[in-house]
């Protein structure tokens, strides 16, 4: 696939064609619908795609902008969902047996906002259930393949948002992260992954895993149409009472402003000790050597509680989910057993039906932390711990712009590999987990290629509402370097031919 093909483009290239009059939004999403009829079969992003709908909106984009009326930047140009945020008359189904028949009745706030910025949203991606895992293969519908190898894993929960994006089957796509599932598939598929602030991007129509940690980000080919979805979604809102008061938000002309800082960045030690691939290190090792070359000062820094990350995540995200979940019942929400006899019996079958096994492990745990006799044993001990992680981040902050690391500990690994193994699966988010977990924002940019030809993505973890300074931190090193931008080459291993 050649990235002169539209639906290959950025939003950025494709915003100002649409500006000049070169294109128009139905050639566009025509583009990118034809590419997903010829792709998707094979990389299985998709749940669902309303054709028609998307060349209506299309159309009515195109119509403003005849008349003078475009809405900005992003007006006309395709971006994919999760299946896990609400639009109005589409199915939201959470990967979820459970929600198989719902069809959404409103809108989200960020779909809102989305909306008035013109864009054309379309398609319902492929997920985890209900946001819990790291491959998308926990799945009720099938999993989603990562379309820079076929056999491998896009990484999780937001798989299908990033195989989408990669596969350019989209502009752009929308994700969430509660403890890496933007960061994580980005890394894997090679695209730009962000996950701003918590509070940054409104909550509201984001169905809750667990609502302390989850946010709404982009997947992007670029790091300039990342700012510019934020710049369309971010904001507060009063149906969200997590949601921050409203900041300026120009994240395109703010990440402009500090491109030519000398950063200090820090390296946390914790992120290059034992457990990361060899390949993965030596290209976040030459990333960050890049940045020494731009006159950055680089400093190793030490998160002395980030060992303590992912079973602290484990408590505090399964005891949330489990009382977020316990509104699918078969009688309020969601599937509906046909083979009770009682109520009691009702609730337990329909639960037992709609969930898969991941979101009924995480339900026991949840409650189980949950319980009276373990609730301070378990729960208030991870909420201290997640106090004392949240301090190393102001520590190292107190000293450093910005942390450099790596996203993933690995890259994307084959499908089957750890399904299985639970404990290995929740260490894919090793590095991603603590962001969350002191509510920062944090992005994965694309570093390099394995020796097998997948691609490595970096992190950055910048302080809370830092999210310019972070873009532009990332968009310095893009701008040097060729691993944004480009798609999943068709000619790879099993790759996805059109
Ligand atoms: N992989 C992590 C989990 O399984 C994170 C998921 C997410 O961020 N939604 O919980």
């Amino acid at each position: 696939m050649s990235a002169s093909e539209l639906n290959a483009k950025t939003a950025v290239e494709l915003a100002k064609l649409l500006a000049d009059g070169e294109i128009s939004s139905v050639d566009l999403t025509t583009a990118c619908l034809n590419r997903i009829e010829a792709v998707d079969g094979s990389v299985k992003a998709f749940l669902s795609v309303d054709r028609e709908d998307a060349l209506a909106q299309a159309r009515a984009s195109d119509e403003r902008r005849a008349q003078g009326k475009s809405l900005g930047p992003l007006d006309g140009i395709p971006l994919a969902l999760k299946d896990i945020v609400a639009v109005t008359g589409q199915p939201l189904t959470c990967a979820s047996k459970m929600l198989e028949n719902f069809v959404s009745p409103y809108d989200a706030t960020s779909v809102e906002k989305l909306k008035a910025a013109g864009a054309v949203l379309f398609g319902r991606l492929n997920m985890d259930e209900f946001a819990m895992g790291s491959s998308t293969e926990n799945s009720a519908f099938g999993r989603t393949h990562n379309p820079w190898d076929l056999d491998r894993v896009p990484g999780g929960s937001s798989g299908g948002s990033a195989a989408s994006v990669a596969a350019a089957e989209t502009i752009l796509s929308l994700g969430s992260d509660t403890g890496g599932s933007i960061r994580q598939p980005a890394a894997f598929c090679g695209t730009v992954g962000l996950k701003p602030t918590y509070g940054r991007i409104s909550r509201f129509g984001l169905v809750a895993f667990a609502s302390s940690l989850d946010q709404i980000g982009p997947f992007t080919r670029c790091v300039e149409d990342a700012a510019l979805f934020l710049d369309a979604v971010c904001g507060h809102d009063p149906k969200d009472s997590t949601s921050l008061p409203d900041q300026k938000t120009d994240f395109l002309a703010g990440m402009a402003s500090l491109k030519d800082r000398k950063w200090k960045i820090g390296v946390p030690k914790e992120f290059l000790a034992e457990g990361l691939d060899p390949e993965v290190r030596a290209s976040v090792e030459s990333a960050i050597e890049f940045y020494e070359g731009q006159g950055c000062t680089v400093e190793e820094v030490s998160l002395p509680h980030s060992s303590y990350a992912v079973p602290v995540y484990y408590i505090l995200a399964t005891a949330e989910a489990s009382s977020n979940l316990a509104r699918y019942d078969g009688i309020r929400y969601g599937h509906r057993s046909e083979e009770a006899k009682d109520g009691i019996e009702l609730y337990y079958k329909s639960r037992g039906e709609g969930f898969g096994e991941e979101v009924k492990r995480r339900i026991m745990l949840g409650t189980y932390v949950l319980s009276s006799g373990y609730y301070d044993a378990y729960y208030l001990r991870a909420q201290k711990v997640r106090s004392l992680i949240r301090k190393d981040f102001d520590d190292a902050f107190a000293k450093v712009d910005c942390l450099i690391g790596p996203a993933t500990p690995t890259v994307a690994f084959r499908a089957g590999d750890k399904v299985d193994d639970p404990l290995s699966m929740y260490l894919s988010d090793v590095y991603t987990i603590s962001a969350n977990l002191a509510g920062l924002p944090a992005m994965s940019v694309p570093c390099g290629l394995s020796s097998e030809g997948c691609p490595i993505g970096m992190q950055i973890i910048s302080p809370v509402l830092q999210e310019a300074e972070m873009l532009a931190v990332a968009k310095k090193f893009e701008d040097a370097h060729e691993f944004s931008g480009i798609v999943a080459p068709d000619s790879a291993k099993g790759g996805a031919s059109s």
